[in-house]
Formats: structure tokens, sequence, C-alpha cells
């Protein structure tokens, strides 16, 4: 075996040695580094093959490097969503239907479109909180081997939890339902069955474990104010996850399952509706994000209101008291101090490459423009674990940079019209357009 890994790893040098070097630089009029500094006028951000390599004041041509005029437009970093079902499509609703008309392979069908459509959009990369484990994972080698377009992906497979809880497929079916393997697979209902599901997810090749500690929306049935995981298998998930270099994503509405699931150490809360003035605590004491997904919020409610038969009848009863929820956890959690990252879920309900739609409400709930651009660049990276690698633009960083027209810190809706895209060097979208 290792003579095998040695002859591949002497052939990639070679095949790296012999790719052409590439230097390009790119007149910015604008730019949002993704720092928090303030805003630049008129730089030169100088790229080498995929990566960032220096940042100078004025427009700069060194010799021989390609030149990219974006100096009437306002340049960031290519922004990042932490919270996406890539491979989930509306495709009309009834969750029935699709639960047992859908396979593994449509749904990486479907991915393939979504993924291309989101690194459009301008998200450069995102964190996949709940899909097929081997569909996504086999998306993210794709994306990653450049063989498909799409956003950089940090992918959690699908997400643990609890026979009945939000991830159990056959709640509100016969019970024979929950007798079919591939449905039972993530169900964890002890530390032991935890532990043995966060290796075998590991194995199977995620990078982050997401688990359902608290009931959900869209799952038949389930109360998303109660804690439905107990602590120990909580807590089996974060130590077993964590001792295997991956982070743990929970979902959690309910304001025991946030303030246990936070406590145990967990590395962001999903949702977070039902939060409090204590739980904004428990945030800040544990450094915790909080990913609050609020489009899905809106999106969900908006149907509910609508066109409920579309809908799951209890679904549809949730999602009329979680989404205004959600519109206040995050005016309160932000007005509390505590860190947050952009997540919208899309998950078909609102398109991908509609994710940017998410800032404007960020802003209504009153975050600034800034502070809203800064939840899907330094803060998202910062929670990928990914920050010397994405999430602003600096010396060093992958040449994943946007533009936008408009000054998203006049209008942050500007960011819901990406003109220029470029993921690790390459130029994917340009004038608007897809290259
Ligand atoms: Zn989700």
């Amino acid at each position: 075996m290792r003579v095998k890994f040695a002859v591949a790893g002497a052939l990639a040098l070679i095949l790296a040695a012999s790719a052409s070097a590439k230097d390009v630089v790119i007149h910015a009029g604008t730019l949002i580094d993704g720092t928090g500094g303030a805003p630049r006028r008129q730089v030169s951000i100088l790229i080498h093959d995929d990566r960032i390599r220096a940042i100078q004041s004025g427009f700069v041509t060194p010799a021989g490097a390609e030149v990219i005029d974006l100096s009437q437009k306002t340049v960031l970093p290519g922004l990042i969503d932490t919270h996406v079902h890539i491979m989930a499509t509306w495709h009309g609703g009834d969750p029935i239907r699709l639960a047992v008309t859908t396979s593994d392979y449509d749904t990486l069908i479907d991915g393939v479109n979504d993924a291309r459509a989101t690194l459009l959009a301008g998200f450069t990369a995102i964190r996949d909180v709940g899909d097929s484990t081997t569909a996504v994972v086999a998306l993210k080698k794709a994306v990653a081997a450049g063989t498909i377009p799409g956003p950089r992906m940090w992918v959690s497979g699908a997400a643990l939890g609890p026979t009945g809880g939000h991830g159990d497929p056959a709640n509100g079916l016969l019970p024979e339902f929950g007798e079919i393997p591939g449905w039972r697979q993530n169900l964890i209902d002890s530390p032991e069955e935890a532990r043995t599901t966060v290796r075998r997810m590991w194995r199977a090749g995620v990078d982050l474990i997401k688990i359902m500690p608290s009931g959900g929306v869209m799952s038949i049935g389930d109360d998303p104010k109660l804690q439905l995981m107990e602590d120990d298998e909580i807590k089996a998930v974060i130590e077993t996850a964590h001792s295997l270099g991956m982070k743990v994503a929970a979902h959690a509405h309910g304001k025991q399952a946030i303030d246990h699931t936070i406590a145990l150490g967990v590395d962001s809360i999903e949702h977070g509706s039902y939060a409090d003035a204590d739980s904004y605590k428990l945030f800040k004491q544990h450094g915790t994000y909080l990913v609050p997904t609020m489009l899905v919020g809106q999106r969900v409610y908006e149907r509910a209101k609508t066109h409920p038969e579309q809908l799951n009848p209890s679904t549809a009863a949730k999602a009329l008291v979680i989404g205004p929820l959600l519109q206040k956890n995050l005016h309160d959690a932000h007005a509390a101090g505590v860190k947050i990252a952009f997540g919208t879920d899309t998950f078909g309900l609102s398109a991908h490459g509609e994710n940017a739609q998410e800032f404007a409400i960020e802003v209504a709930a009153g975050m600034t423009p800034m502070e809203a651009i800064l939840t899907a660049t330094r803060n998202a990276a910062d929670l990928i674990g990914a920050s010397a690698d994405i999430g602003s633009v600096q010396p060093g960083r992958y040449a994943d940079i946007i533009a936008v027209t408009d000054d998203p810190l006049q209008q942050v809706r500007a960011l819901e019209r990406v003109d220029f895209v470029m993921k690790g060097g390459t130029v994917v979208k340009a004038g608007g357009k897809p290259i």
C-alpha cells in the first residue's frame, strides 16, 4: 500500500509542476475584505494560481499578469452558506410522496444542478447539514475534482436523531415503514449507537456531524419545543465527533434542547427559535454560533398561509408558530452579542441560488449590512473551521472572489445580483453571465 501511495504522490507532484502557473490581478473599485475592516477604495488583488498572493493600494499590473477590471464594482470574498441541503428540492411538496418515490440517484442529479446554481449566485462555499450520505459525499468529491461546477463543500451526510424525531422519515406512517433498513441507518437511541454511528459517518467521508436534539417543523408530528435526544446521546455524539476532528451542528428549536446542547459543547445551534436571555448567555459563554435560517422560516410561513395543502397538516400548524419566533430570536440574539453565521436552510422552498435573500432579512432583524456580510464571510469560515482558506480576501486565502455593481453597504439586496464569481482563481461568472 505504501508504494502505491508514494507513486500516486509523485505523480501528483509532476502534474502540479507541469500545469502552467497563472498570475491574475483584480482591480477592485471597492474592496470589502470580509475581515470586518473598513472598505478600501481602488486596490489590486494579486492572485497566483488558486490563491491570493497580495493586496496592494492603487491599480497595479505586475508584468505578465492578466488584468480583471472590476474598478466600477464592489468586490467581496466568495459568500458562504453554512446551512443548506444542496440535493433537496421541493417538487411540489408532499414529503411522504417524495420519501417513497425519490432515490439517492434522483437527489444526486438535482444536487448537480443546485450546486451550479449556488456557485453562480456567488456562494463559493457551503456547509451541507443533511442529505444522503453517500450521494452528498460523491457530489463533494466531484466538485473538488473539478468534474462539475459547485461551491467548496463541507458535508454532514444524513443527520443523526432519535426514533420518532425530526430525522426519522417514518414519522406519521404505518409502523412497517419504520423497519425499512435505509431509513433506520441514522437513528440513534443510546450513547453506544451514537458513537458507532458517528464513527461510521466519519468512515463514509463526512466533514461534520448534524444532530436533531429537538423536534422540527417539516417532519410529521414531532414537537419542536421538546428535547427528543437524551443528554447522554448528545454528549456521546459531540465527544466522538470532536475526537475525530469533526464539528457538530445541532438542529434545535426548544429552549431545553438549545441550552443542554450548548452546555454539552456543540459548535452551532441551527434555528434556535425558543432561545431566551439565559440561552444567549450560554451561547456567549461557550462561544457557540447561532445559524438563524431566516429564509426558510419565512418561506415555510408564507406557504402555510397561502398553500397549506402543500404541507403536511402538522407542518403547516408548526410553521405558523415558528416563523415569527425566528425573526424575534435573531433580533434578540444579535442584540445580546451572540456570534451569528449565515445559513438559509435552502432545501427547495427557497430555490438554490436564492441564498442571498437571507441578507435583507438579517438587516431587517437589526444587523447593519456590514454585520450581515460578515455572517457569510468571516463568521461562516470560522464556524466551518476554514478561516485560513476561505471567508476573506487576504494573502494566502483561496481566490474565491465575487463582485456586485451596487453598493451592498447602502442596499444589501445588491448581493442578490452578483455580477462576477471567481472560485480558486478560475472565473465562473463575468458580466452577470456564466462562463
Ligand atoms: Zn436544515
